[in-house]
């Protein structure tokens, strides 16, 4: 069929029998004789969709009534703003954990709109390691908290989330999906859909009822998000092929067994790259050990030429999307839900080919 090994970023592998349903049902979706693309985002049958992926989120993820559950445009980016245009108030104060890039951007949207405090800043260790709780300073009173659970561009991971009094908001873009986490212990999360739940232009949003209350009158509609919630996602023409995926890849999701399945074959797989990693003064990791990703997996090489040349003949064989961030350089490695174990053995084998060659 000449599908690849695929270690992108994002947007990213989804699983194969989510593509192949799609494709099956792309010209005449149950039996409406037209595509999921065509039709009425205030149809019957999509209704059927959009109510089916939030039934299957919810249920997945563990998510009570408390919470709205909303698929929204503008991606995760757009959260970066949304959120504090919704839930920092005048003279209130964000705290916001600088874990990497991301976090990076939220704090600087935060910025624009009102108090920021980075409550830690991984810059000294080059954002390669997660902090703990105690190395934490917050803000008494703060409108919340803002963490990214992972690092997409570091591969950095947040194992034990930081508390606080405020709401707890985690951006979750790079590894919604990928474990079974207490979601009660987080008022929202969001997620660009690009990477574990669907493809790009959407953005996952979970978020606590009551925190929508408090923005403010002056915020443009499409920007609040209880213009979004009364009938969820339909205020506007969403997103209907991406929350269609969602529905599907969700679907997969309980197919294979649900979140602890999932957990157990992601760390396989992490693990099996890492020990890799580990056995050779050769490769050279880049996260600090306790905060490893087990979705986006960073090394070096001995040299940029090298490293050119591992993307490079790795493509050849068939195993894309290598190439650390070209903000960063390096190595790394996506190795999200749909990416299967026998490709990370296949990157194994390769890596361990290479190295007996340029060793
Ligand atoms: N947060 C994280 C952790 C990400 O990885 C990304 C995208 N790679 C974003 C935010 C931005 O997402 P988007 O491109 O959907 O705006």
């Amino acid at each position: 069929m000449g599908r690849i090994h695929n270690f992108g970023a994002g947007p990213a592998a989804l699983p194969l029998p989510v593509l192949q349903r799609a494709q099956a049902e792309l010209l005449d979706f149950a039996g409406t004789g037209m595509s999921i693309m065509e039709m009425s985002h205030r149809s019957k049958t999509f209704e059927g969709v959009i109510q089916g992926a939030e039934a299957n989120l919810r249920k997945i993820l563990g998510i009570s009534n408390d919470y709205t559950v909303l698929f929204l445009q503008g991606g995760a980016s757009l959260q970066f703003a949304m959120l504090p245009l919704n839930l920092l108030g005048a003279g209130q104060t964000a705290d916001i954990v600088h874990t990497g890039a991301w976090a990076e951007k939220a704090v600087k949207e935060a910025k624009t709109i009102g108090n920021v405090n980075v409550a830690w800043d991984g810059k000294a260790e080059k954002y390669m390691r997660m902090p703990e709780q105690s190395e934490l300073k917050l803000t008494p009173g703060a409108a919340y908290l803002h963490v990214t659970s992972n690092e997409t561009i570091g591969g950095v991971q947040f194992k034990n989330f930081p508390t606080s009094e405020a709401p707890v908001i985690v951006d979750m873009s790079s590894d919604i999906m990928c474990r079974q986490l207490d979601f009660s212990k987080f008022a929202g999360v969001y997620a660009g859909a690009q990477k574990n739940i669907g493809p790009s232009g959407l953005a996952l949003v979970i978020l606590r009822k009551d925190l929508a209350e408090r923005v403010g009158e002056k915020v443009p509609a499409i920007l609040k998000y209880k213009t979004h919630m009364p009938e969820p996602s339909l205020y506007h023409t969403p997103n209907t092929w991406g929350i269609y995926i969602v529905k599907l890849v969700t679907e997969w999701v309980e197919s294979v067994g649900g979140l602890s399945k999932l957990q157990a074959i992601n760390e396989e797989k992490a693990k099996t790259l890492y020990d890799t990693l580990d056995s050779s003064a050769f490769w050279k990791p880049c996260a600090h050990k306790s905060s490893r990703s087990i979705m986006n997996v960073t090394w070096r090489l001995p040299s940029e030429d090298l490293e050119n040349k591992f993307a490079k003949e790795a493509t050849a064989a068939g195993l894309d999307g290598l190439k650390g961030h070209r903000s960063v350089g390096g190595i790394r490695a996506s190795i999200y839900n749909a990416v299967s174990l026998e490709s990370v053995k296949a990157l194994v084998g390769f890596m361990k080919e290479f190295e007996k060659k340029n060793g």
